[in-house]
């Protein structure tokens, strides 16, 4: 009676969605088909942070949720207590009916950028790299506890007025092909012969990574962002479209749709390009999330008819939706057209279809909650020495020496005094640029940990060479002062999306007349931080030599050992820089092309020896 008995038990708590052994789409099939259209319609909802209490995870059945430039920026908090507070959600999640794990998501687009004390890889602009710091900021991320990351952005930027522009690894589309390599280092390398277009992620060390944002968000008119981008489908396809083939075939797990229009209709609402394309062409079978407030964006002004928007987003083949706090009206609006059918049940399987597949892929039903094992990755020693040698081998050398036979680069390490002004050499955030703890971005030294350029100059020198710094000295100064030369770094302030839009793509102020006293007065190498190229043409003449230094992010020291010889410089522009404005958009093959310096362009130095 009791072995009969027990054999019984066993068989009715048998439950084969959580059985590991159990073929991926076996698991799926089950767990689905034990599932109400509210636990459904919950897997699709990505809600933020401060909104995700446990009564909302429960009651709600909330697939996701995510920490977005738009949250309130996080306080300064420890890996630690991150993890704590993603198990926390978690933990809620697991306590309902059926168990399904929530994923958290977050923003680490140059390295794990919203955390404290993270390390702070370049922006994408200045990047080399990529598998490396994938794999760092995989690990950064999970140390928090997070196993979502909305990147890479392989968005080909064709003007640099966008905002967004440092995002963007190149304005050629073959480099940022070749930089979707960042994905493998995210998720882990997708064993060969694999189904094409799974998703995959390697396990607890790695994390799904984005795409985004699909498809055309670079090619926006004067690169006005969430605006539209005029191009036949040629265009579309040979300029913005290619990386994401290399995107997929890498094992993608999610793609993010963007908020710009193609040729007047918004991506949110494009079922040709996100179903039938991503989906049924390029056999994508990860999840698409939305932007976010993506979907409430398809009407204009956002939000005017929602109910539209959300039958228009989820039927174009949106899976999962950043909606990020105004939930309930969308959980309601769905239910009620799906109960109608007008957002058919067969479209609210595929999504949830696509995002357990995700989970499942990924092993969250098995390791749902993150350990401590792995904290001590946040800005380990390790990470930040791979962040300075792709500062390293990001800079861009534009100019060395007033005559090619007296180069100024590299400056002897021993010399009697040298000025550092500018208001970007000791300035941590505007070398991180947007995206960093808040989502525009901060200036200042105390958003986190790293090393500015002036510590990073202070520490490379002969102990015997005297550093003065002087942000904005005048000419006099300069000049009375018996300085052998002077570095000066200026550049743009912090920005991201929409803020940063510019149309005139100037060094700001006052960093246009620090070069005029400076360099008039004493030799200077003039280090520009900034997302994208900037008007540089005025001052040429008057500047020794030019250093293009992105946005480095918190290795500052990384520039320093460059500039004194430690290393030489390598880097060559994945960008065109512009004579003037007005010749924008200008890209590499185009019949106007008159750069002030070329795609591709960059100088080299040799490592120097030892000290002048
Ligand atoms: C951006 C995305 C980002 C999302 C979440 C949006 O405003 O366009 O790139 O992933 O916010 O922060």
């Amino acid at each position: 009676v009791v072995l009969c008995c027990l054999a019984f038990v066993t068989e009715a708590t048998y439950v084969k969605y959580k059985d590991p052994k159990q073929p991926l789409n076996a698991r799926i099939k089950d767990l689905m088909s034990r599932m109400t259209l509210e636990e459904k319609i919950g897997q699709m909802v990505q809600i933020e942070r401060t909104v995700a209490t446990p009564d909302t995870m429960k009651n709600y059945f909330i697939g996701s949720v995510l920490s977005g430039g738009g949250s309130v920026p996080a306080p300064k908090a420890s890996a630690e207590a991150w993890v704590n507070m993603v198990n926390e959600m978690q933990k809620a999640s697991l306590s309902t009916r059926l168990g399904i794990p929530m994923i958290y998501g977050i923003d680490a687009v140059h390295g794990h950028n919203n955390v404290y004390n993270a390390t702070i890889f370049p922006h994408n602009v200045g990047l080399g790299v990529t598998r490396q710091i994938g794999d760092a900021t995989a690990l950064e991320v999970r140390a928090t506890g997070i196993p979502y990351a909305f990147a890479p952005c392989i968005a080909v930027c064709r003007d640099p007025r966008w905002g967004r522009c440092y995002e963007s690894y190149s304005e050629d589309h073959k480099i940022v092909q070749a930089m979707t390599e960042i994905i493998p280092g995210l998720q882990g390398y997708l064993p060969a012969n694999s189904k094409k277009g799974v998703p995959f992620v390697a396990g607890k060390t790695k994390v799904a990574a984005c795409a985004k944002h699909y498809v055309g968000d670079g090619g926006t008119t004067k690169g006005i962002n969430e605006n539209n981008t005029v191009t036949n489908l040629n265009g579309l396809l040979s300029i913005h479209m290619p990386a994401y083939y290399n995107a997929i075939s890498k094992g993608v797990a999610t793609v993010m749709v963007s908020y710009s229009s193609w040729n007047g209709k918004k991506m949110h609402a494009n079922h040709d390009l996100v179903t039938g394309f991503l989906k049924n062409k390029l056999k994508f079978r990860g999840f698409v999330i939305s932007d976010w407030q993506g979907i409430d964006r398809i009407t204009s002004p956002p939000h005017a008819n929602y109910s539209y928007s959300v039958q228009a987003g989820v039927n174009a083949g949106i899976d999962m939706i950043m909606v990020p706090y105004q939930f309930t009206e969308f959980i309601d609006d769905l239910t009620s057209q799906v109960k109608k059918n007008i957002v058919p049940m067969s479209r609210i399987d595929d999504a949830v279809k696509r995002i357990l597949r995700v989970k499942f892929v990924m092993g969250l039903f098995e390791n749902p909650l993150a350990d401590f094992s792995l904290v001590n990755q946040l800005g380990s020693q390790e990470h930040r020495e791979l962040a300075k040698e792709a500062v390293r081998k990001s800079l861009v050398l534009l100019k060395n020496g007033k005559y090619a036979d007296k180069p100024l680069l590299p400056l002897p390490k021993k010399a009697t005094k040298i000025l550092v002004a500018g208001s970007h050499a000791d300035n941590l955030g505007y070398q991180c640029g947007g995206w960093t703890i808040t989502w525009q971005g901060l200036g200042g030294n105390d958003l986190t940990v790293g090393t500015t350029i002036l510590n990073a100059v202070k520490n490379t020198v002969d102990p015997s060479t005297q550093v003065v710094y002087n942000e904005n000295p005048d000419t006099n100064f300069v000049k009375s002062n018996g300085f052998s030369y002077a570095i000066v770094v200026v550049g743009e302030p912090a920005y991201a999306e929409t803020f940063g839009d510019s149309l005139n793509l100037t060094i700001s102020e006052p960093g246009p007349s620090t070069i005029n006293n400076v360099c008039g007065a004493v030799k200077c190498v003039v280090v520009v931080i900034s997302g994208r190229p900037v008007v540089i043409q005025p001052y040429l003449a008057k500047i020794d030599a030019l250093v293009a230094a992105w946005l480095p992010g918190t290795e500052g020291q990384g520039v320093a050992d460059v500039l004194f010889g430690n290393y030489g410089f390598s880097g060559k522009l994945a960008r065109t820089w512009f004579k003037t404005v007005d010749q924008l958009p200008m890209n590499v093959g185009d019949a106007h092309y008159d750069p002030l310096f070329p795609f591709g362009f960059g100088l080299t130095t040799k490592p120097s020896t030892g000290t002048a």
